[in-house]
C-alpha cells in the first residue's frame, strides 16, 4: 500500500468499519411487539446455533438473551415499541447461543410501521463484535499495565498515588514513594541481548513483589525503573522507607542467572514523602525521581528528597548540562531502518537521538528527553536534530534516491508558533525535498489541542512532508479525529507487539489496529519486531512495514552510509 491521500479514505463511522472487518455477516431479526420472533436470517440462526423453525414464534428474550439481562432487555424493547426511545440509537448487548456461549452484538434497530403508522414490530440488525470487545478489554488492561512484567504502568501508578494522597489527607496518614533505577542494567541488555534484559526485568519485578505488603503498590513507569508506593502509614514514613529500601537492596543483591550468565544488579533509590516533601501525586513522583538521581550520583543508600539540595541542583545541573551538550556537540543521531514486511526491502530509516554525556556516558532518549521537555531545552535539541538529519541526508543523496527519513517531534516543540516555517526553511536551505522526510508525532500529542495540531499538521502536509502517528494504541484517540487528521502512517506501539503471537488478545489488538489503519487508507508500520514469529504475524495481517531489533537495530549513520554505498555500487 502506498501513501494515500485524504480523498481515498471513503470511510465514515470508524466503528462500523471495524465491525465490518471483524464480522462475517450481519444478523437480521424481526421481533413483533409481543417480543416474538417473526423473521430471522441465516447469519442470525448460525450465530445462535438454532434453526429458523425453532426461532420463529419463540420469545426472543427467552431464547437469545442471557437470563440476568432479560428484564432490562425487555424494558428497552418495550420503550422502543412505545416510541419512548430513539429507534436510531445503537447499542451493544450480549446474546446467548444454544450451547450457552455468550457473544457481544452491536445492534441497530428500525421500527416496522402498519398502515396507520402504529408500531408493528422492530427490525434489528446486528454485528458480532465479541473479538473487538475482548480486544478493547485487553487494550484497557495494557493501557494501565506494563506488558512485560504485568505491573501497573505510570498512568495507573499516578491514579493510585492520587487516591492515596486523598486518603492520607482525610486520615492524616503519610505516604512514602521509593523510586528505583537499576544500575548496570544497560550493560546486561547490551552484552546478553534484549531477551535476557527482559528476563532480568521480569525477575526483578518478581523479587520486588516478594518484598511488598498487601497495601503497597509497585509499578514500572518505564525502562529499568520501578516505583514503590507505601501508603496509609500511621507513623514514621522515613523509617518505613528505610526498611523497605533495605529489603529491596537485599532482594536485588541475590545473583541473577539468565541466558547462561550470572550477574548482579543493584538499584539507586530515591525517596519522597507525603506530606513533608510534596502534597500531590505529581510532585511526589517527580521529587522521588530527583532524589534517585541524587542517590545515583552519591552511590550510597537511599537518598531522601532535599528541597534545596536536590531540586534546584540536580534539575539545574541536568538542564545546564543539556545546554552545554548542545554547545559542545555531544549529541549524535542513530538510524534504525524500516523495512517492507513482504520482501524486506529497506524503505526508510528513523533518526533517534543519543547523548554522549561526558559524566554518565552514552545515554538513550528516555534519560534526558523528559528533562529537556520540562525545561524547554527540547526546542534547541529539536533544531539540532533536524539540522544534523539534513546534513546527513545531503551526504546520502550522493548515493541515489534517499530512503524516507523520519524524525520525532516532541509535544513541547509542537506548541511553538513558527515551528512549521522553521522546519520547511531548514529542509529547503539544504536543497532537500520535504517529501523525503516523515515527521513522527506521538498519538497523545496528536490528540491534544485539536485545532492547533490540525492546522500544524495540515501545513506540514501541504509543504510535502509525510506524517506519522507514533506509538499508536497507547493514547486516547478519538477515532473521528484520527480520520480527519492529514496523517499517512500509523505506527503500532511496540508494547502491543510484545505479546504477539503468544497472547491471542494482544494479537487481536494488533490486527484490529492494522484493520483500522487500512480502513483509513493509511500505511501501517509495526514497531519493536524482535522475533521471526512476530514478522510472520505481520505479513499474515498485511502490515505494510516493520521496524525492530530483528531487522535492524538503531546504529550510527556510518552503518547506513555503507548500505547506501553498496546499493549504489550494485545499481
Ligand atoms: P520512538 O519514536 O517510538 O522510537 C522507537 C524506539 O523503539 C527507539 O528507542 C528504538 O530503539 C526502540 N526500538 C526499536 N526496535 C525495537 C525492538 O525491536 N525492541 C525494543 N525493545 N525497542 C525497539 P529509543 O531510541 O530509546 O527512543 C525512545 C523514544 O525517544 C522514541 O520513541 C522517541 O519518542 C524519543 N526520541 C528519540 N529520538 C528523538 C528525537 O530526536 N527527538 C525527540 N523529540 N524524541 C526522540
Ligand atoms: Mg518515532
Ligand atoms: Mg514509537
Amino acid at each position: 500500500m502506498g501513501y494515500l491521500g485524504a480523498d481515498s479514505r471513503g470511510v465514515h463511522g470508524l466503528e462500523s468499519a471495524v465491525v465490518d472487518l471483524l464480522t462475517n455477516g450481519t444478523m437480521i431479526v424481526v421481533i413483533g411487539p409481543d417480543g416474538r420472533v417473526r423473521a430471522v436470517n441465516p447469519p442470525a440462526c448460525a450465530m445462535l446455533g438454532r434453526g429458523e423453525a425453532e426461532l420463529l414464534g419463540s420469545d426472543w428474550f427467552e431464547v437469545a438473551v442471557p437470563p440476568g439481562e432479560r428484564g432490562e432487555a425487555r424494558d428497552t424493547f418495550q420503550r422502543l415499541v412505545r416510541r419512548e426511545d430513539d429507534p436510531e440509537s445503537r447499542f451493544q448487548a450480549r446474546v446467548v447461543t444454544a450451547s450457552g456461549e455468550e457473544r457481544v452484538i452491536a445492534w441497530r434497530s428500525a421500527l416496522l410501521l402498519d398502515d396507520e403508522g402504529g408500531v408493528d414490530g422492530v427490525v434489528r440488525t446486528g454485528d458480532d463484535v465479541t473479538t473487538y470487545h475482548l480486544a478493547e478489554q485487553r487494550a484497557e488492561f495494557l493501557q494501565h499495565h506494563d506488558p512485560l512484567t504485568g505491573l501497573p504502568n505510570r498512568r495507573l501508578l499516578e491514579e493510585h498515588l492520587a487516591l492515596a494522597v486523598a486518603r492520607a489527607r482525610r486520615n492524616e496518614t503519610s505516604i512514602a514513594v521509593l523510586y528505583l533505577d537499576l544500575d548496570g542494567f544497560a550493560l546486561v541488555n547490551d552484552s546478553l541481548g534484549h531477551a535476557a534484559g527482559d528476563e532480568a526485568l521480569r525477575m526483578t519485578a518478581q523479587r520486588l513483589r516478594d518484598v511488598t505488603r498487601a497495601n503497597d503498590v509497585i509499578a514500572r513507569p518505564g525502562g529499568d525503573r520501578f516505583v514503590f508506593m507505601l501508603s496509609d502509614l500511621e507513623d514514621g514514613p522515613l523509617d518505613a522507607a528505610t526498611v523497605v529500601g533495605r529489603l529491596i537492596r537485599e532482594a536485588l543483591a541475590r545473583p541473577y542467572r539468565v541466558a547462561g550468565a550470572e550477574f548482579h544488579l543493584s538499584a539507586s533509590i530515591g525517596v519522597s514523602v507525603y506530606p513533608e516533601h510534596a502534597d500531590n501525586a505529581d510532585d511526589l513522583l517527580r521529587r522521588a525521581e530527583m532524589a534517585m538521581q541524587q542517590a545515583r550520583r552519591s552511590g550510597s543508600g537511599p537518598a531522601f528528597y532535599e528541597p534545596d539540595a536536590v531540586d534546584s541542583r540536580t534539575r539545574l545541573s541536568m538542564t545546564s548540562r543539556l545546554r552545554r551538550a548542545l554547545d559542545r556537540d555531544e549529541f549524535e543521531l542513530h538510524f534504525q531502518p524500516v523495512f517492507a514486511t513482504g520482501d524486506q526491502t529497506m524503505l526508510g530509516a528513523e533518526a533517534l537521538i543519543r547523548w554522549n554525556d561526558p559524566e554518565q556516558g552514552f545515554l538513550l532518549p528516555a534519560h534526558f528527553i523528559p528533562t529537556a521537555e520540562e525545561s524547554g531545552v527540547i526546542e534547541g535539541i529539536g533544531a539540532w536534530v533536524l539540522d544534523a538529519l539534513c546534513k546527513q541526508a545531503r551526504e546520502w543523496s550522493a548515493y541515489g534516491p534517499l530512503p524516507r527519513l523520519s524524525f520525532n517531534l516532541s509535544p513541547r516543540e509542537m506548541l511553538r508558533s513558527g515551528l512549521v516555517p522553521d522546519i520547511i526553511e531548514r529542509v529547503v536551505s539544504y536543497g532537500l525535498e520535504p517529501s523525503s522526510f516523515c515527521v513522527e508525532i506521538t498519538e497523545s500529542s496528536a490528540m491534544c489541542e485539536p485545532e492547533r495540531t490540525s492546522a500544524m499538521l495540515r501545513d506540514l502536509n501541504e509543504a510535502g512532508f509525510v506524517l506519522a502517528i507514533d506509538d499508536f494504541g497507547t493514547g486516547h484517540s478519538s477515532l473521528t479525529r484520527l480520520r480527519d487528521l492529514p496523517v499517512q502512517i500509523l505506527k503500532v506501539d511496540r508494547s502491543f507487539l510484545a505479546g504477539v503471537p503468544t497472547d491471542p488478545q494482544a494479537g487481536a489488538i494488533v490486527a484490529a489496529i492494522l484493520g483500522l489503519g487500512r480502513a483509513l487508507g493509511m500505511t501501517t508500520i509495526a514497531e519493536g519486531i524482535e522475533t521471526p514469529e512476530q514478522l510472520a504475524f505481520l505479513v499474515e495481517h498485511r502490515c505494510d512495514m516493520a521496524q525492530g531489533f530483528l531487522l535492524g537495530r538503531p546504529a550510527p549513520a556510518a552503518d547506513l552510509t555503507e548500505v547506501l554505498r553498496r546499493g549504489a555500487q550494485a545499481a
